[in-house]
Order: structure tokens, then sequence, then C-alpha cells
């Protein structure tokens, strides 16, 4: 199975931040990389906080998330949807998959699948298809899966080319519905971006792995899959990711925005003119919208030195 994943007329992002903390470097990188990539062809920009996995959200943070990317311009369209709200909308698209026959009930604990899956695929253990056949006598249902099928699911990613990822062996039948009765990033994540008519997603390269199975869910649910565009990781003096652990862009900063803004454009392929680096973050951005090259940024993750 192959497809150009394409939008046409209206391109419309997005950008889906988990409020598990304050904006870090690394996610602001896919803000104005998303950003960028819509408002240049004159499209809409979308944001949606991504609070469904309740236990991981920290108080406070979506707030602050928001007014962060406001400090830096990053204005958006519309209203910003909140997952937390919208679980009725991932139960349909559940109760659509299971009246297809997709869908299976599995009893299996995170160690039983340890213990029994006959290999690691790209994201850990793969699920080894214990229950797809039904439950055993005595085991209780846990989570609900989605059976998915022996092929290749291939796409073309606007930035790092040509992916082809088999479901099967990758990820094995994969969580829509956790055992703690919370939906799974994967459904919620196509739901939300085809009610929100998103068709380019511009995010980091660690969701790349993840793609086809949002690709197949798509199919499965009848959405065309959107445009997407996966970022070079921006790693830290370290070598490791940023995440929070290398610090949160902090609102309070004063002048820091603009500054910051110019090292993630310069990150990202698109240096700041010198007569530039003073300006406003909204100048800033407006500049870097208008004159943005996907063709220029770096394929390979990269460090974001400050
Ligand atoms: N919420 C995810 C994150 O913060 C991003 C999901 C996405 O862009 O699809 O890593």
């Amino acid at each position: 199975m192959s497809r150009e994943c394409g939008a046409s007329a209206g391109v419309i992002g997005r950008f889906a931040p988990s409020p598990t903390g304050p904006l870090h470097l690394g996610s602001l990188v896919a803000a104005v990389g998303s950003y960028c990539l819509a408002r240049r062809d004159g499209g809409r920009w979308l944001v949606r906080i991504e609070d469904l996995d309740a236990p991981r959200v920290v108080p406070g943070a979506a707030d602050d998330i928001l007014r962060t990317l406001e400090a830096f311009g990053l204005h958006w369209d519309g209203e910003v949807l909140r997952q937390s709200r919208r679980t009725d909308c991932y139960e349909a698209a559940l109760e659509r998959l299971r009246a297809k026959g997709l869908v299976f009930d599995c009893a299996c604990s995170r160690r039983e699948i340890l213990a029994s899956a006959p290999h690691a695929g790209e994201e850990g253990a793969v699920y080894p298809g214990t229950c797809r056949g039904g439950l055993s006598p005595g085991r209780r249902p846990r989570a609900l899966r989605l059976r998915v099928p022996e092929q290749n699911l291939c796409f073309t990613d606007g930035l790092v080319g040509p992916q082809e990822q088999h479901l099967a062996t990758a990820v094995g039948d994969f969580v829509l519905r956790r055992a703690d009765g919370l939906f799974a990033y994967q459904l919620a994540v196509v739901v939300d971006d085809a009610a929100s008519g998103v068709n380019q997603v511009v995010r980091g390269a660690d969701l790349l792995a993840s793609t086809p199975r949002q690709i197949f869910l798509c199919e499965c649910l009848g959405f065309a899959p959107p445009r997407y565009f996966h970022l070079p990781l921006a790693l830290g003096p370290d070598g490791e990711k940023l995440s929070k652990r290398h610090g949160a862009v902090s609102v309070q900063a004063g002048a820091a925005p603009s500054y910051l803004l110019s090292r993630v454009l310069a990150f990202l392929g698109q240096p700041v003119p010198p007569g530039l680096a003073e300006e406003t973050p909204a100048e800033l951005l407006a500049w870097a919208a208008a004159h943005f090259d996907a063709a220029r940024i770096p394929r390979e993750p990269g460090l974001l030195s400050l």
C-alpha cells in the first residue's frame, strides 16, 4: 500500500502540546516549524492541548504553554481544543471501528506482553496477538486493541522522504483504550486532526514511528490522512533530546523571546538576517513565515545551542 499524503488548497496546520510542564525548547521547535509552514502558504494554525493522559497533566501547565506561545507571537486561529473534553468523539470513533470488527478486548498486562513478546519492534515490545482470537476462560478484559494487517504501510514525509513500516511486525495490534479507561494518543490524535480539518502535521521526528499507525487509523475511519513533516530532533549539550530537563522557555524572560526564536529559526535552517535580530518576536515570525524554506531544514538531529 502506498500513498502520497497530499493537501492542496487551504493548509490547516496545528501544534498539539501535552501539558506535562511548561513549554520547553524542543516543543518550541515544533510550534515554530508548524506555524511557519502553515502561515507561509496563508494557512490556518490551530492549537490543541493534549491533556488526555490525566495522570501526567500538570495543573496550570496548559495555560502556561498558551501564554508562552502568545509571548512568542505564535497566535493561533479559533478555539483551543482540549482533548479532555472530547471523550465522546473518541468513543464514537471506537464504536465505528468496533462495528467493522477491528477492535478486540485484551487481557494482557504489560508484564505478560514483555514476557511473551517474540521480539522488540521500533517502539518496544510488539504485541504478540495473545487475545486476538478471543479471551481465554477466566481472563478479564483490560485494554481495547486495533487489529492490524500483515502489510507494509508506506507514505512520503515532506522532510524525511519515503517511509515504510510493516505494522504487524513493527508494533502489532495497538491499544485504542488503555486498561485505565483512557483513550490512547494514537486514536485521539487522528480523530482530532480530522475533526479540525487539519491537513498538515509538522512535529518532531520522535513521532515518525507513530505515523503509520495514525495513517492506518485514518483509513479505517475513512479520513484523508494529513501531509506529514517530521522535524529533526533538537539535542541538548549532553547529546540527549531536548526535554523539560533542559529547561522551560519562560515567559518572564524579558527580552529572551526574540533571542530564543532566532536560535530556533537558525536550528531549522532559517537564520534571521542580522538586521532583524533586535526585532520583536512577532516581526521575526512574520519574516520567518514569509521566507520559510522547508528544503533548508536539516534532516539530521542537531544541537540547539543557546
Ligand atoms: N502531544 C504530543 C507531544 O507533545 C504531540 C502530538 C502530535 O504532534 O501529534 O509530544
